[in-house]
């Protein structure tokens, strides 16, 4: 199913084969909009495609035609001039081919009356003319198919680096907008075709202009009145075309939440990381019917304008066609009545057809142009969203030795009215350990992930050392801080590469992995692995060995203890899976480990969390209490409840 695409350039025999259909859909297409949030009200545009739309947006279709060719350019000069010398000579040889066949026949038929050798060896040399001639434009065909294929890869490639360049670039907060995620997983789907498709028909459409004025030039010898004929045949088609494409063009744009709604369905039904659950609760009918719901709706909007484009084209097809037999009728007479040469006659009959036939693939080129249009204005749109705040330079702090400092830090997620951290003040010196305690939803992760710069504060500001995160070059921030999340990523790498992950600068030195792997309590775990270090991990590969929740988790800590320069480490909750004893073997450790360094942790666990020389316990992004154990278990607060709600379990 293509998703984007605009029915069909149905009409006229729809020469140029409309753009090449979108690639499968977002099923299995890698990682679709994997496990996303769709927003069905967000994106699109919010009115239906109104019906009476300004002359000058059907000229839309060109829009991009002209970046597209830019970058065909820049991509490959020698392979997009091959194309475009390629495309008018295609369309200038069928004229000449047309001429030189009235030169032949006109010749066979002299040369049957007159009978001498010298009118035998001249029909002769037209035959070999046209012959050369036909062996050209099959040679051109055929280089135009290598050059399109060539450049079909180079481009996919080029189009898609500038995607992933561009996703680099791009903060947390928009990886998260579900609208440009989704346009990244749409321009990242189609981008090695919909490039080159968009001049690939651009110069087909060039190509079938030049064919027409060659062939025109031709007819207007025999009459101008005939070329008035074509042309005048030819506009409404013409006008047709560009609004009915159009018009498909608005109505996909237009309904795209219902199109990102249906891959998503399509996702979850398809992907093997949905299977389990969906299998297990028996969701698959009820999804299903979801995605043919949505189809209807769609097919629905699809349908009339299907409808109204086959009717527009059937009578317009006709009247085409009345016109061709028409000038067969006046061609065929004029012959009769020996106004015109037999050989004029076919040139005019097959110059008539060809150009009918040139304008079918020009009005199939119009209609695949919108549907790449459509491409590539969602490529442009992702390429060109700004990307925010450069970070500051500096790399040292003014007060060393300060600690980190939240400053009534409050913050809100983008598109979000509440809350999630609210006047948050806190001082963690050098040397000391932090726990985070509080329900789920409380903003721990939240605290965490500005305290690294994935977001910055709404108001009030962190400093590390005195200076505000700000101001840092992320580079050296990055260096001083360490992160393990409870949602950390598992690489389908070696158990090496998972560990070496932590620090890009020793990302091979196997000695570290060693050290890492050691500190982090997974060199048992590796000693039991085929290959040792070398071991691929995950399923998506060959060979590849899974490991459960709680050794991936070790080797995610090993991680974190990659880096050795980190001077403030952060485990937000990644030994959940492990049992009470591992965690708390892990966490004394740690707290060895980091003797001089800042560590907070996060964790349900109060025998872990009662290690922490400050504890300090959220409620709906306010800190409430804060202190040791000690304290706070004197003071009979909701630390204290938590605490004996645990501490009761385990009796
Ligand atoms: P905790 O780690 O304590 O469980 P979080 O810090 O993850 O809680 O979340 C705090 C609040 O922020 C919650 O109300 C949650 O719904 C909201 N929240 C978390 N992540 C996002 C996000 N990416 N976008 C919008 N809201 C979020």
């Amino acid at each position: 199913m293509a998703i984007l695409a605009a029915p069909a350039p149905l009409a006229y025999g729809g020469g140029g084969g409309g753009g090449g259909g979108g690639a499968g859909g977002g099923a299995g297409g890698g990682e679709g909009t994997g496990g996303k949030a769709v927003d069905p009200h967000k994106g699109g545009q919010q009115k239906p495609p109104a019906e009476a739309v300004p002359w000058r947006n059907y000229l839309d279709v060109f829009k991009y035609s002209k970046r597209a060719i830019q970058l065909v350019w820049s991509t490959n000069r020698t392979l997009t001039l091959g194309l475009a010398f390629g495309s008018i000579a295609a369309g200038l040889l069928p004229g000449g081919i047309a001429w030189v066949g009235k030169h032949l026949i006109d010749s066979i038929v002299t040369a049957a009356r007159v009978r001498t050798d010298a009118a035998r060896d001249h029909a002769i040399e037209w035959v070999a003319i046209e012959l050369g001639l036909v062996i050209t434009l099959a040679i051109i065909g055929r280089l135009l198919l290598m050059f399109r294929a060539l450049l079909r890869q180079q481009l996919g490639n080029r189009v898609n680096v500038q995607i992933l360049e561009k996703a680099l670039t791009l903060e947390l907060t928009q990886f998260e907008d579900s609208e440009l995620y989704d346009m990244m997983t749409r321009a990242r789907r189609e981008a090695s075709q919909r490039p080159l498709s968009l001049v690939s028909q651009t110069f087909e459409l060039g190509q079938s202009l030049v064919m027409l004025l060659g062939l025109g030039a031709l007819l207007a010898a025999f009459s101008p009145l005939a070329l008035a004929v074509l042309i005048a045949a030819a506009i409404p088609p013409f006008v047709a075309e560009l609004k009915f494409s159009g018009d498909a063009f608005r109505l996909s744009r237009w309904r795209t939440p219902e199109t990102r709604e249906q891959i998503y369905v399509e996702t979850v039904l398809a992907r093997e990381d949905h299977a389990k659950e969906v299998k297990l609760f028996g969701l698959g009918p009820r999804f299903l019917a979801r995605y043919k719901q949505i189809f209807e709706k769609i097919y629905a909007a699809d349908r009339a304008l299907t409808i109204r484009r086959a009717m527009w084209a059937l009578l317009l097809g006709t009247i085409g066609t009345i016109a061709f037999y028409g000038m067969y009728l006046w061609i065929a007479v004029s012959t009769i009545q020996g106004l015109i040469s037999i050989g004029s006659m076919t040139m005019y009959v097959v110059v008539f057809k060809q150009a009918q036939s040139a304008m079918a693939g020009a009005l199939g080129n119009i209609g695949g142009m919108y549907e790449d249009n459509l491409y590539l204005s969602n490529l442009y749109e992702f390429l060109e969203t700004p990307t925010m705040s450069p970070s500051g330079t500096a790399t040292e702090g003014t007060k060393p030795g300060d600690g980190v400092r939240f400053e009534a830090v409050s913050f809100t997620y983008p598109g979000s009215r509440e809350l999630a951290l609210d006047g948050v003040d806190l001082h963690i010196p050098p040397g000391s350990k932090l726990a985070i305690v509080g329900e789920n939803g409380s903003g721990k992760t939240t605290l965490i992930k500005l305290l690294t710069r994935l977001y910055e504060p709404t108001a009030g500001r962190i400093t590390l050392d005195g200076r505000d995160l700000r101001d840092w070059s992320l580079a050296a921030l990055q260096r001083r801080i360490g992160v393990i999340f409870q949602d950390f990523v598992r690489y389908q790498l070696t158990v090496g590469e998972n560990i070496g992950a932590g620090d890009d600068r020793a990302y091979d030195d196997r000695e570290r992995w060693d050290d890492a792997a050691e500190r982090g309590l997974a060199k048992p775990i590796i000693e039991t692995l085929p290959a040792k270090f070398d071991t691929q991990l995950g399923r998506w590969f060959k060979n590849g060995r899974e490991l459960s929740l709680g050794q991936w988790q070790k080797v995610a800590l090993a991680r974190s203890f990659m880096r050795r320069d980190a001077d403030v480490l952060v485990l937000d909750e990644p030994t959940a899976s492990m049992d009470a004893e591992a965690e708390m073997k892990i966490f004394e450790r740690f707290r060895e480990l980091t003797e001089d360094k800042i560590a907070i942790v996060i964790s349900h666990r109060f025998s872990t969390v009662r290690m922490a020389d400050q504890i300090i316990v959220l409620d709906r992004g306010s800190i409430i209490e804060r202190g040791t154990h000690a304290e706070l278990v004197a003071e009979d607060g909701r630390y204290a409840r938590l605490f004996n709600l645990q501490a009761q379990g385990y009796r």
